[in-house]
């Protein structure tokens, strides 16, 4: 094998032992990007994040999508990894459970959880992504670069080409790069033109646009604030967030044509209409609907689907980028966090480069397969489901057998929100569970149906 060397005339390494500092290169200064950073340089290496666009912190920010997230147990994991969880937990609104709201403006609550405590959190993309970029900036061994124009990726010679903004070009060496640059990965892109790997992104018909629910004149919240919010009407429906200012932002997901759709609700006329229809206690507490509705974008809303998470020793992909997903779990960003500790945790185990990379391959991958799967079927039971009585009955029943059988039981958004189970595992586990309550009810059955006989003297 010819020998290749970095920009540096460095020859590259595959192999290291664990304790030696590495170059790594983070593609992405998003969600995912600055807690890489903060993992890997507590483990000795030296960090360099290069984000597209400008530093939050200074300039605001402009994330263009989903105001708000869900945070749950895997996320909490890895902020606490870093020393951020109590920080970010303090500025979260808790959801306790989802609240549904009907077409006559009645509402039904059910609980996540009858663990005291259990809920997933609130928390503010703008506001999370400063608190990683902070966190990541005091560690002395990473170095942050916004406003980077990445023109050429080498994923061979592990090297990036950038113009930083002043028009001078920079090629910037390392030992690994990190794609952490989301669902339209430029280093997926890179990967792929050498090894195919990048299998498409599957859109789904529907898209999202985000409205607000303004806090009351006194600064309070204008609807129970300790719940995830849900006008669930059958092929489309709204969802709502708290924000910690007293405020919701509320998440139209809707088909982006045909019947009920974006396409169709597009004159101030049919908008007020539309939501004084079906949405009539959210539309009255927002007085900017039209505006909004007309200013905001649609967003697409699809799985990336990748064969491979990594090439060779020299360049590996996680969060978004790997495995963007329908946000219907909200579990994008925790997945993506949980990419970071597996990441680092390889990292920090195998002397062969390329041997962390297959090993964090291993597990990833059907897990981000997983967690697009279980988010695309999440979909279908808030926006089909949450509105029928006897969803909402078995959902009463699964809550009993997990209150008094916590250790037998856990429904299947406990086990995604509040545990840290690998989803590959969660879904073998749910699907062995299924076939044990069948042959458990076939057997009741069969075993009434020869009692009945019996008694009727038939056999
Ligand atoms: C409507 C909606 C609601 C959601 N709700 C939730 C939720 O409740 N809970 C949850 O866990 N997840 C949620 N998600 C998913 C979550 O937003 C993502 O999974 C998460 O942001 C992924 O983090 P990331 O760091 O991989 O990517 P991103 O956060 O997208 O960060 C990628 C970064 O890379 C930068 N970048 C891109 N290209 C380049 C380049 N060429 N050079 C340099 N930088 C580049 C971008 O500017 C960006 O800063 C939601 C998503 C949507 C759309």
């Amino acid at each position: 094998m010819p020998t290749i060397r970095d920009i540096d005339g460095r020859e590259f390494r595959h192999t290291w032992h664990v304790n030696d500092t590495r170059r790594i290169t983070i593609i992405g200064g998003g969600l995912a990007g600055p807690l890489l950073a903060c993992l890997l340089a507590d483990d000795g290496h030296e960090i360099h994040v290069l984000e597209r666009r400008g530093d939050p912190r200074a300039d605001g920010y402009d994330g263009g999508r989903s105001i708000n997230l869900a945070l749950s147990a895997r996320g909490l994991q890895a902020l606490d990894r870093i020393g951020l969880k109590q920080t970010v937990l303090d500025t979260v609104v808790p959801m306790y459970g989802r609240m549904m709201h009907d077409e006559d403006c009645r509402t039904v609550y059910s609980p996540y959880s009858y663990i005291p405590g259990e809920a997933i959190n609130s928390v503010s993309r703008g506001g999370l992504n400063c608190m990683l970029l902070d966190a990541a900036q005091a560690r002395s061994n990473v170095t942050l670069s916004f406003d980077i124009d990445c023109t050429d990726i080498d994923v061979e010679t592990c090297s990036v080409t950038y113009d930083d903004g002043t028009g001078s070009t920079t090629i910037l060496a390392g030992d690994l790069i990190v794609g952490a640059d989301g669902a339209g990965s430029m280093v997926r892109q890179a990967m792929h033109a050498v090894t195919p790997i990048d299998s498409g992104t599957e859109f789904i018909d529907s898209g999202y646009k985000e409205l607000t629910i303004p806090a009351g004149d006194d600064g309070s919240f204008q609807l129970e604030p300790n719940a995830l919010h849900i006008w669930p009407r059958g092929h489309y429906m709204m969802i709502a967030l708290p924000n910690s200012d007293g405020s919701f932002t509320c998440t139209c997901f809707w088909p982006i044509e045909g019947t009920d759709s974006f396409a169709n609700v597009d004159s101030p006329e049919t908008i007020q209409a539309f939501f004084s229809t079906h949405f009539p206690d959210a539309a009255a507490l927002m007085p900017q609907l039209v505006h909004e509705y007309n200013d905001n974008p649609v967003g697409p809303l699809g799985t990336v689907h990748c064969s491979c998470y990594h090439h060779e020793g020299t360049a590996v992909l996680l969060g978004d980028a790997a495995h963007a997903i329908v946000p219907f779990f909200g579990q994008g960003m925790n997945a993506a966090f949980q990419d970071c500790l597996r990441l680092a945790s390889c990292l920090s185990v195998h002397e062969d480069q390329r041997d962390a990379l297959k090993d964090y391959n291993a597990t990833q991958l059907p897990d981000g397969d997983a967690i697009g799967t279980l988010s695309l079927s999440n979909f279908i039971e808030m926006r089909d489901k949450t509105a029928s009585p006897l969803f909402r009955c078995i959902q009463r029943i699964r809550k009993q057998l997990s209150m008094n059988f916590p250790s037998l039981y856990m429904p299947r958004y406990n086990l995604v929100s509040f545990t840290t189970m690998p989803y590959a595992n969660v879904i073998r586990h749910v699907a062995l569970r299924r076939i044990l309550v069948s042959a458990f009810i076939l057997g009741g059955m069969a075993i009434f149906i020869l009692i009945v006989l019996l008694l009727l003297g038939t056999i």
